[in-house]
């Protein structure tokens, strides 16, 4: 990586090369300073890089703290501006104004990677690895249930059941390729191909044995969106909120045809209005679930139309015991059920 950086900085005339290393990965940041070192003491960076004079670069690495949005290349700039990161509006983009304003190649560690080998062997000896549409190589990270979980590197356009078997996953019931917000592939789709032309993917490959539950799996992801999304647009702010929260009502035995409804309606809104990658991709696993796993879903629809997901009566149950009331005007449905009656409430009945 640390030769593709120094490559991209001699052919775009670049003087700076930035990493940026999440937070969750502090510990590599010793090994990647040495690394560094040892190019500085070759003279494979710095000044008058093998004698060329002109050609000045060097490596910086910058921590972030472990955005999940950081990802996403301008969120990623405002980060290591040591601001917040939220994703910039573009135009303009970082190839004319980036890092402080200056002209900035963003590209992840694969690429930079992959430019090294490019430039030692040649774009044809590439271009014979992989797909006509997908030249190369792609690393998978493989998890989940199987017995041999790691980092694996294949030709693109390897199918995903070769995948699984190199690592021994078996009766597998799902895989999510490319991440919280990638694809969730069902067993009828294990013939297709980790390619930019089928399965575009950054590396994650999580594996989903049928001991799992699909729709808790889905609402694990909701959540996690909550939690990851930068809160600058409404659309993602609040999208990602109501769609965990139609999962868990879901969940609780709240749930029925109309909340299905309502939550493509959110993953709608999500994917047309939201700012960025993260809020566009929020719901895509909640939409594929429900496509591939429904009965997962179908289990726990147990509402015929519509039940509102907050239990008034419940709410107020540590009133009632505070004010020692267990009477029946005390509980909601109760006086709610006389109201419809047109039956007239008194002062201070909880209804
Ligand atoms: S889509 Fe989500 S993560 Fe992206 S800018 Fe909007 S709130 Fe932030």
């Amino acid at each position: 990586m640390f030769e593709g950086m120094t490559i991209a900085g001699y052919v775009i005339g670049a003087k700076k090369g930035l990493v940026y290393l999440r937070g969750e990965y502090r510990y590599l940041l010793e090994p990647l300073n040495a690394a560094l070192e040892k190019r500085r003491a070759a003279k494979l960076l710095g000044r008058s890089i093998l004698g060329r004079t002109g050609f000045d670069f060097d490596i910086e690495i910058h921590l972030g703290a472990g955005a999940y949005v950081c990802g996403e290349e301008t969120a990623l700039l405002e980060s290591l501006e040591g601001k917040r990161g939220v994703p910039r509006k573009r135009p303009p983009f970082p190839v004319t104004s980036g890092y402080l304003g200056q002209p900035t190649a963003v590209n992840n560690v694969e690429t930079l990677a992959s430019a090294t080998l490019i430039a030692a062997k040649g774009a044809d000896w590439y271009k014979a690895i992989g797909t006509s549409k997908s030249a190369g190589t792609k690393i998978l990270s493989v998890s989940g249930d199987c017995e041999r979980p790691g980092i694996y590197e294949y030709p693109y356009g390897v199918h995903v059941s070769q995948v699984l078997a190199d690592c021994g996953a078996r009766d597998t019931q799902a895989c999510q390729i490319a991440g919280a917000s990638g694809m969730c592939v069902a067993p009828n789709e294990f013939g297709r191909r980790i390619a930019f032309e089928d399965i575009p993917t950054g590396g994650s490959f999580m594996i989903f044995n049928n001991s799992r539950d699909m729709f808790e799996v889905a609402r694990n992801f909701a959540h996690f969106f909550v939690d990851e999304s930068c809160g600058f647009c409404t659309p993602c702010r609040v999208g990602t909120t109501l769609l965990a929260n139609a999962m868990d009502k879901i969940h609780e035995g709240h749930g029925g045809e109309f909340d299905i409804g309502d939550i493509w309606r959110v993953i709608k809104t999500l994917k047309t209005a939201s700012h960025c990658g993260l809020g566009q991709t929020a719901g895509n696993c909640v939409a594929d679930t429900l496509q591939k796993f429904r009965p997962s879903y179908e289990l726990r629809l147990t509402v015929r139309d519509f039940e509102p997901a907050f239990d008034l009566d419940k709410a107020l149950s540590k009133m009632r015991e505070v004010t020692g009331r267990d009477d029946p005007g005390a509980h909601f449905h109760i006086a709610h059920r006389k109201n419809k009656a047109g039956i007239g409430t008194k002062a201070g009945d909880p209804a």
